[in-house]
């Protein structure tokens, strides 16, 4: 079955694979431009004029609005039991971390209700979150595990993102992020070992998981043992990602450029000479201000990655301690205002170089012949409307496969 989808007062394709530097600000605008959709997948693009030669198959008007590719969240941990809302109100007060950990708050607190909390009950949440971000124009997201700590929860975390690929339908990539904390009675190395040996085996032979995930900091894990870690990883044929310099500059940039890995998060304290190195790899610069927002830091040296030539992608890092929002329009704001991006700059960052950071390249994160009819039609008719309108979710329908998912039924 074919539709065509006309009437597009400006189509941004961000065509052309995954982009650094200078060229993140190319988004292929196509003016009153068309959507050939076929079986789920995009047949054709261009004008409105190209694309009505000879078709005489069924139309979708879209009204003379805006369309642009579905947004990818490449980093999220949107699976766990609980909620911290009152860590938030100690937290405003300013007390510390520690003090609210000694009153059992912390990703304790979180890891604890993750493992009583029923796969029914994970299920049925994320499902909720990721229907209320495709409201918000996401089509493809990313999940980590990561608050089991043990291989039962690690295991149900990852079986929920699963099951999840057959109850809704927004992309999905899996990630397992058994190093995220090290649980209470085990050194660090006691617990990367099991990792190494235990949790990484099973979750690989089980098929669960597509990406390793390892939080590199102080009172979590060194450099050499995320390298124990993610060696293994890429030996049972994962892909790597990596939690780097978000308090502390460790070298988790650097151990991610070493490994080759697909994206390092964070970068708050990235080191100067690792802006230049990193930018010259293949490997995705992540930033996510919504985390820097909620603690009240100083953002990621986003403009210094681009402007060295990076590949700089932008995600929410939803979870429930320091970032319990997954607002796009939010992190528009905050890529644009805060961390000086132009608007196209953003629009790559959150599509396309999303798409790369979580391997979904090949098929999602632009509007090109052979992809996934994802995509997002917006009350708008021009793209630098979305941070003009601050933190106002302009998503006015959302299509996935060329199906619609969101919005108004026309
Ligand atoms: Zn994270």
């Amino acid at each position: 079955m074919q539709v065509l989808f006309r009437g597009i007062s400006q189509l941004v394709t961000c065509r052309g694979g995954a982009k650094r530097g200078t060229a993140m600000r190319d988004l292929g605008v196509i003016e009153d431009g068309a959507i050939l959709v076929e079986n789920g997948k995009i047949k054709a693009v261009g004008t409105r004029q190209d694309l009505e030669k000879e078709y005489r198959g069924e139309i979708y008007e879209c009204g003379n609005k805006l369309v642009m590719p579905g947004f990818v969240d490449s980093h999220t941990h949107l699976i766990f039991g609980g909620q911290r809302a009152d860590e938030f109100g100690w937290r405003l007060r300013g007390d510390s971390y520690l003090s609210i950990m000694n009153r059992g708050g912390g990703i304790v607190k979180t890891v604890e209700a993750t493992r009583t909390a029923s796969f029914y009950e994970l299920k049925e949440r994320a499902k909720k979150y990721l229907t209320q971000m495709r409201a918000m124009g996401v089509t493809t997201c990313e999940i980590k595990s990561g608050y089991g700590l043990d291989l039962h929860t690690e295991r149900k975390q990852l079986e929920v993102i699963a099951a999840l690929k057959d109850v809704q339908p927004t992309q999905l990539t899996a990630t397992f992020m058994g190093a995220h904390a090290v649980p209470t009675g085990k050194t660090a190395d006691e617990y990367i070992n099991f990792c190494i040996e235990e949790s990484l085996p099973a979750v690989v032979r089980e098929g669960l998981c597509e990406f390793a995930d390892v939080f590199i900091e102080e009172g979590a894990f060194t450099v050499r043992q995320a390298e124990a870690y993610l060696r293994r990883a890429q030996s049972l044929g994962l892909k790597i990602k990596l939690h780097a310099d978000e308090m502390t500059s460790l070298g988790g940039t650097e151990l991610g450029i070493l490994l080759k890995a697909c994206s390092v998060d964070h970068l708050l304290k990235i080191r100067e000479d690792a802006i230049e190195k990193l930018a010259k790899t293949d490997t995705v610069a992540t930033v996510l201000p919504l985390t820097t927002f909620c603690l009240g830091e100083e953002y990621a040296p986003a403009r210094k990655l681009i402007d060295a030539g990076a590949t700089v992608a932008a995600a929410s890092d939803f979870n429930p301690g320091s970032c319990c929002t997954y607002s796009i329009p939010l992190l528009i704001a905050l890529l644009c205002i805060y961390m000086k991006l132009s608007i196209e700059e953003t629009i790559t960052a959150l599509t396309i170089n999303g798409a790369k950071a979580c391997g979904k390249e090949a098929v999602a994160g632009s509007i090109e012949k052979g992809k996934r009819a994802d995509f997002v039609l917006f009350d708008c008719d021009h793209y630098r409307c979305l941070p003009y309108y601050t933190g106002l979710n302009l998503v006015e329908k959302v299509f996935i496969e060329g199906e619609q998912v969101y919005g108004n039924v026309a």
